[in-house]
């Protein structure tokens, strides 16, 4: 399948340029050209696993770009753990995408395009070396999808001291191919190092740079496997299905709204973020206005210039398709810990905050309808990873996984170097030339 810059400057590319170069020349994002028509699998009563599902929906976007027995062994090395419906109260489930290495959904994305990169670049037969700033989660999860993946090294850079103790554990404590930067400065001079190394042709002609991040089509394929397995899952399945998703760049929804398009039956999509309230703005006003972001306790969502929301209003044709497809609202810090609160003391159910806001708009759009349906809200982490928030709120303390537990008592392994891109170049040639 070829893949079109939502910009319509860049020609369309494979799967496989989609992937290793991550975004148009035109600064665009990309979309697959095609919509695949998977809609029988879900008319039908069937039983198909995780794994089975995963793979009908990835060989249609990586078509015959790798053999039958490759993308198997892509999704048997990517899905290795489950992501059930957990049933809250009522028809009201949780959808829950915490059970991979770094407890949470972006272990999907980032453990599919490591598998992925790895198959293309056997084939080629040269290493890369992956860039990514991080302030936290998305570099744990990347580095772990990578760990000790064949032909690439991971180089995370992540500022000193601004993340949290989980999260700096979480990066790390991975040897062989994952390298860990500790930059003395903000995310920002992260990324602005990251970036000046792109643009850096010297350095380019001697080593071979690549990026992982988060806009990547490859990362957001993997997130459609889940709405179609939950749905596969859901007993009344003649109910209209409603997913109501915890939104920071917009990523995880836009996934689901592909495989709405590929034929999952879902009735209606609820894209809740906490007070950075961009896209919620944009379905009232019409008018995209992005903001610096505010921090919140969901701090996975604190995204002021959401970049998925351009590949959404590609899907529709208009702003009031869009507006028919996704209800967006915004819920603040103390709305989302009393959720938390509430539901814990209910039903003995503990939530992350950012699963929390997920609930939210649920229960919103549940108060506006009189409809018996299926009611699903994302799961995005464990509520283990934000435990320095949530204990305080449930006036407890959640027992971690072990996981967790286990990689808190290891050695964190890091470089220290300066905000300075000139020993950030001159480590990356000594290490990796
Ligand atoms: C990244 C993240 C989100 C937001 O997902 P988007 O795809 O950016 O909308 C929500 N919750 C958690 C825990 C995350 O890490």
């Amino acid at each position: 399948m070829k893949f079109y810059s939502t910009n319509g400057q860049s020609n369309p590319v494979s799967f496989k340029d989609a992937l290793l170069t991550g975004m148009p020349q035109d600064k665009g994002l990309y979309m697959p050209e095609s919509i695949p028509d998977l809609s029988s699998i879900f008319k039908q009563d069937n039983d198909l696993t995780f794994q089975e599902i995963s793979f009908l929906i990835s060989s249609e976007f990586i078509d015959k770009e790798l053999s039958v027995s490759q993308v198997q062994d892509i999704i048997e090395k990517c899905i290795t753990f489950e992501a059930p419906n957990y049933n809250i109260f009522d028809n009201v489930y949780c959808l829950e995408l915490f059970y991979g290495p770094t407890l949470a959904f972006k272990d999907f994305g980032a453990r599919f395009m490591a598998r992925c990169m790895e198959s293309f670049i056997q084939s080629a037969n040269k290493e890369i070396n992956i860039l990514v700033a991080t302030s936290g989660d998305t570099g744990s999860a990347v580095a772990h999808g990578f760990y000790d993946v064949e032909g690439i090294n991971v180089i995370i850079l992540y500022p000193k001291g601004k993340v949290s103790n989980i999260q700096e554990k979480q990066l790390t404590t991975l040897d062989k191919n994952i390298y860990v930067l500790e930059i003395d400065g903000t995310f920002d001079d992260c990324q602005k190092l990251v970036k000046k190394a792109f643009l850096d042709k010297s350095l380019k002609d001697k080593i071979n740079l690549s990026s992982a991040n988060s806009i990547n089509i490859a990362r957001l394929i993997p997130q459609i496997f889940y709405y179609a397995y939950s749905y596969l899952q859901l007993e009344n399945k003649s109910l209209p299905t409603v997913f109501s998703v915890p939104c920071g760049n917009f990523g995880n929804i836009t996934a689901g709204m592909i495989g709405k398009n590929i034929g999952i039956p879902i009735y209606q999509f609820i894209g809740a973020t906490n007070s950075n309230d961009i896209v919620p703005n944009y379905l009232i006003t019409e008018k995209y206005k992005p903001k610096p972001s505010v921090q919140t306790i969901s701090n996975a969502m604190d995204v002021g210039n959401p970049s998925n929301l351009v590949r959404i209003i590609d899907l529709y044709s208009d702003i009031d398709s869009i507006r028919s497809n996704l209800l967006s609202w915004s819920f603040n810090d103390d709305e989302t810990s009393i959720m938390i609160s509430d539901i814990s003391k209910k039903y003995d159910y503990v939530m992350c905050p950012h699963s929390s806001i997920g609930l939210l708009g649920l229960l919103k759009y549940m108060s506006m309808q009189s409809n018996h349906m299926n009611n699903v809200f994302l799961g995005t982490a464990h509520p283990g990873k934000f435990s320095d928030i949530v204990n305080p709120i449930i006036n407890d303390t959640i027992e971690l996984p072990k996981r967790l537990k286990d990689v808190l008592l290891l050695e964190k392994k890091s470089v220290e170097l300066n905000n300075d891109y000139n020993e950030f170049y001159d480590y990356l040639l000594r290490t990796f030339e």
